[in-house]
């Protein structure tokens, strides 16, 4: 069988879980997966992989895409050739994806978010899903590929009982860029990945003055106010309140999404709560497409009943 060169995302010795939609692909693919890590103990399962290999890199070096470029030389020279390189669809692997593809002039395809394994197409979606694209790699040499956050880690399986660890050292590490360090967030008042039921008002609020009766309503709910991104922009609400791809992952009980369309960089951070109800008043918001529950209404006027019912 052919393999899949996975490059891991990993942060200050964090396996990230954004790394299962890698596995998960690889399973879609029909090709066992080879995961390249950099030195260091990172927390995983074993039975995951086909292959483990380790770098002779730090992590601030395996994250540099000259560098990687080279380790994914030196792995083919080790294995031949992969059936793809694998790279989550983050900052990181949106970085290096394209600095391997250039270095061995191979295809690429970008933020995959499924595939059909008997027409061999990846989709992608653009402008919030509403449009699909359609690519094909046509046989030959391999290609590079980086998968959307969420979208396959259910198909990643626990089926490898003779995982082989194997070392490879790169002589060639770049000078031409260093890596100076990494720049913590800002402490934060409140931290939204820990509440249980989130309250997310959206670019449908409409205005600044309209925030502080959904704080009203959160506090009598008893839930935490977050928010999608325009209202962050906007400085509604700070920057740490932001649910999506450039802002937090959330895994509330509840999730009530008031006013939000569902672009996929929003889904991307709240898809996995458990329940997620959503009002909207256009019917067709393609968050409608996630919610267990939804409500098409305007969001000014539930919140206003609520706070009447709640108020006594
Ligand atoms: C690199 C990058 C990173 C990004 N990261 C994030 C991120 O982390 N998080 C994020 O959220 N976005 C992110 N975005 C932006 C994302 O693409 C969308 O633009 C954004 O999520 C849209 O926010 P929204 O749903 O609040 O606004 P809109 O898409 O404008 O939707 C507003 C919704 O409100 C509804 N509405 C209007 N009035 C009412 C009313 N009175 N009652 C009920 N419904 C009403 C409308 O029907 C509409 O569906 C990112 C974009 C890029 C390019």
């Amino acid at each position: 069988m052919s393999y899949g060169l996975l490059v891991a995302d990993v942060r200050r010795n964090v396996f990230e879980e954004r790394n299962f939609d890698l596995l998960g692909f690889c399973s879609l693919l029909g090709v066992d997966p080879y995961i390249l890590l950099p030195e260091g103990d990172y927390a995983i399962n074993p039975s995951h992989f086909k292959k483990i290999i380790k770098v002779g890199l730090q992590e601030e070096e395996f994250l540099n895409p000259l560098n990687m470029a080279h380790v994914v030389e030196r792995a083919i020279q080790e294995f031949g050739n992969p059936y793809a390189v694998i790279l989550s669809s983050s900052s990181s692997g949106m970085e290096i994806a394209p600095y391997v593809a250039g270095y061995f002039k191979v295809p690429i395809i970008t933020d995959v978010s499924n595939y059909d394994g008997e027409s061999k197409i990846f989709y992608k979606s653009y402008y919030s899903d509403k449009v699909l694209g359609h690519f094909k790699v046509e046989d030959g040499n391999f290609f590079v590929v980086t998968v959307r956050s969420g979208s396959f880690k259910a198909q990643a399986k626990e089926k490898y009982g003779d995982v082989e660890y194997v070392t490879i050292n790169v002589e060639k590490k770049t000078e031409k860029r260093s890596f100076l360090g990494y720049i913590e967030e800002e402490r934060q008042e409140v931290d939204i990945t820990k509440a249980d039921f989130l309250i997310s008002i959206g670019r449908g609020v409409g205005s600044k003055d309209e925030i502080p009766a959904y704080e009203e309503l959160a506090s009598l709910l008893k839930a935490t106010l977050s928010a999608s991104r325009p209202v962050t922009d906007k400085q509604w609400l700070p920057k740490e309140r932001q649910v999506g791809t450039s802002g937090k992952t959330v895994k509330p009980k509840v999730y009530l999404a008031m006013g939000i369309s569902g672009a996929f960089q929003h889904i991307a951070g709240m898809r996995d709560s458990e329940c997620i109800i959503a009002v909207n008043k256009d019917p067709e918001a393609p968050i409608f497409q996630y919610a267990h529950y939804g409500i098409v209404g305007d969001m000014h006027k539930l919140r206003d009943k609520l706070r009447e019912i709640l108020k006594g």
